[in-house]
């Protein structure tokens, strides 16, 4: 099997690992407010969460 010869810094792991970052793809759309949120989270727009308000909004 072939092998690495040297090993790579951390520098050069650490830049290479900086594209690593997932984005969160928003695959939900309120249905109080039709603003996207989290699919399973409150709306972070209105405060609701399945119709019913679980949080103040100023
Ligand atoms: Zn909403």
């Amino acid at each position: 099997m072939a092998n690495p010869v040297k090993r790579h810094s951390k520098s050069r792991k650490n830049k290479r690992r900086s594209h690593d970052a997932l984005a969160v793809p928003i695959t939900s759309i309120c249905s109080q407010c039709g603003e996207p949120k989290l699919p399973h989270r409150v709306c972070l727009n209105c405060g609701t969460y399945k119709g019913r308000e679980v949080m103040e909004m100023e």
